[in-house]
């Protein structure tokens, strides 16, 4: 995996004693930090790749605690966003960050994590009779740059005593080892998003591969966390039925069904914004030669017809390999829910899966 390596500092004055700032002054003092008082120089539509090399901390203002965005007929998978990070240092082809930012896509980091914490707290006092789902992944890797950040200790301190949270960390990233000794209490499930090693080096570049992902799982299952995988997005490149055979057999032979609290897959899906960029970025890619249109929810997908030969072919592997691990679609139609699983999926069901493991 490689590191973050920022060539240029932004530290907004409003938030210039939070620690941390004060941790990265220490990690890079090479850095020379600029004190802004104005940030809208910054907010600018720059090329991706100087964006990823410039760093900002200010602090985040809006309401924090979304509804993940599940649309019209897609199902959505129960889930709440927290953004505590905007955007990501890895440079995986489809991701729509590329697109959903790319008017302001400079790094950027908020350091009053505290008080959306706090606000994801009263959100959850509010609502005690559900159990929610919450994940810091929907604008950045969740642990790619946490031993910077530090963010994820209080997430997980939060999940901790909350009887209706179970937290999400998912990465694409090995950094796992300052998370190994907290109290976690079983309520942070550590997930990472997975394909075939041959997929990740194509596609997903500077991310930790696939057998340095599965160590940190391994360390992670070991310091008693609930772990998880996301077979996401499915890549139907040449010779997906064999990869995805030996990804399967591999997380079978390093990890047991009770270690892991759920298995999801999702087909590649991006919004009709990014096909531009990531070919301009990233032209040997493959994935976007595939047959795809344009969905009801403006995102590009599969024709059905091949998402459902992926899912068919993934989930009899899962259900194979992790006859017990609950398994789900993420950002599918009740239609194809209805093809695959003989039913279509209920906000209930993935609850009551969620109960049988955390409740
Ligand atoms: S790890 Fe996630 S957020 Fe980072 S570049 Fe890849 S898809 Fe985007």
């Amino acid at each position: 995996m490689e590191e973050f390596k920022p060539q240029s500092l932004f530290i907004d004055t409003r938030v210039a004693h939070f620690p941390v700032v004060k941790r990265v002054l220490s990690l890079w003092p090479h850095l020379k930090p600029n004190f802004v008082d104005d940030l809208s120089f910054l907010k600018q539509a720059i090329p991706h790749s100087e964006a990823k090399k410039k760093l900002l901390i200010t602090r985040f203002d809006g309401s924090v605690v979304k509804p993940c965005q599940g649309f019209g007929d897609y199902v959505c998978c129960n889930y709440l966003t927290v953004s505590l990070i905007s955007n990501c240092h890895f440079e995986c082809s489809y991701c729509i960050l590329q697109d959903y930012l790319k008017n302001n896509p400079i790094m950027t980091f908020y350091a009053n994590h505290h008080e959306i914490l706090a606000q994801v707290e009263k959100f959850l006092d509010e609502r005690p009779q559900q159990i929610w789902r919450v994940g810091t992944g929907e604008l950045a890797d969740s642990l790619a740059l946490d031993p910077i950040t530090d963010f994820s200790r209080e997430c997980i301190a939060l999940a901790a005593r909350k009887q209706n949270m179970i937290l999400e960390l998912k990465t694409k990233s090995n950094c796992v080892d300052h998370l190994l000794k907290l109290p976690h209490h079983n309520k942070t499930v550590l997930s990472w998003s997975l394909n075939p090693k041959e997929h990740v080096k194509k596609e997903e570049h500077k991310t930790a591969n696939l057998d340095e992902r599965l160590a940190a799982a391994r360390k992670a299952a070991n310091a008693g966390y609930w772990i998880a995988f996301h077979l996401d997005p499915l890549m139907h490149l040449e010779g997906w039925k064999k990869n995805y055979e030996e990804l399967l057999i591999q997380l079978a032979d390093e990890f047991c069904s009770e270690e892991i609290a759920w298995i999801s897959m999702g087909s590649l899906r991006y919004t009709s914004g990014l096909e531009n960029i990531a070919r301009e970025r990233f032209p040997k890619s493959e994935l976007f030669l595939g047959e795809l249109f344009k969905s009801p929810d403006g995102k590009i997908r599969y024709l059905r017809e091949i998402r459902e030969e992926l899912y068919t072919y993934v989930k009899n592997l899962v259900e194979k390999n992790f006859p017990t691990v609950p398994n789900y679609l993420c950002m599918e139609t009740n239609k194809v829910w209805e093809r695959i699983y003989g039913r279509t999926s209920t906000q209930g069901e993935i609850e009551k899966h969620l109960n049988e493991r955390f409740g």
